[in-house]
């Protein structure tokens, strides 16, 4: 019979140095950064993994230098690539897991506008109240992109890189073309 395993609890020990070798991973809560980013080069024949925590090192990199925030851009909504207007945040509807610790603590950080690390302190023991996954049906996991929209949608980013709409509404004609001689 096999313990179960406490993941979260793996991932800070790990995280502290308490376990050797064991490696990042996005989204592991390991530090305080909002935006979690792990960049990671590994190979076989080396038999090593290099990873630089691109959240951390940013950071380190943005004090270091004056005026480099010019190339930093953040907006407030997320860009679904199947949707033509930009969304809001959204609660957690997941029907498959609950609520990835980490991203529960960055959640509740945009939204009170407090650090992650103040959010985690206080959170650590209201674990209850941890979104849960969804009822069957209910989730993300259900929900099917409007096709039509999809399509506007990529119509638009691909005209804003430069493509004519003409030459987008005939690669659409040349793939439903394609689908249909597959079927
Ligand atoms: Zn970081």
């Amino acid at each position: 019979m096999v313990d179960k395993v406490d993941i979260d609890a793996v991932l800070r020990e790990a995280i502290a140095g308490e376990i050797p070798g064991v490696q990042w991973l996005q989204g592991d809560d390991g530090c305080d950064c909002l935006y979690e980013r792990i960049g990671a080069w590994t190979n076989p024949y080396l038999g090593q993994t290099h990873q630089i925590r691109l959240c951390c090192a940013w950071d380190a990199i943005a004090k270091a230098i004056p005026g480099v925030e010019a190339a930093v851009q953040t907006l407030p909504f997320y860009y679904d690539n199947n949707r033509i207007d930009p969304q809001t945040h959204q609660e957690w509807d997941s029907e498959e897991m609950d609520m990835p610790l980490g991203l529960w603590y960055r959640q509740l950080a945009v939204k009170t506008g407090m650090p992650v690390a103040a959010i985690r302190q206080e959170y650590q023991r209201r674990q209850d109240e941890r979104p849960r996954k969804v009822p069957k049906g209910a989730g993300r996991e259900s929900r099917q992109p409007d096709p039509k929209e999809a399509r506007l949608a990529l119509l638009q980013r691909l005209e804003a890189t430069g493509w004519r709409p003409e030459d987008v509404i005939a690669s659409f004609k040349r793939e439903d073309q394609e689908k249909e001689r597959c079927k």
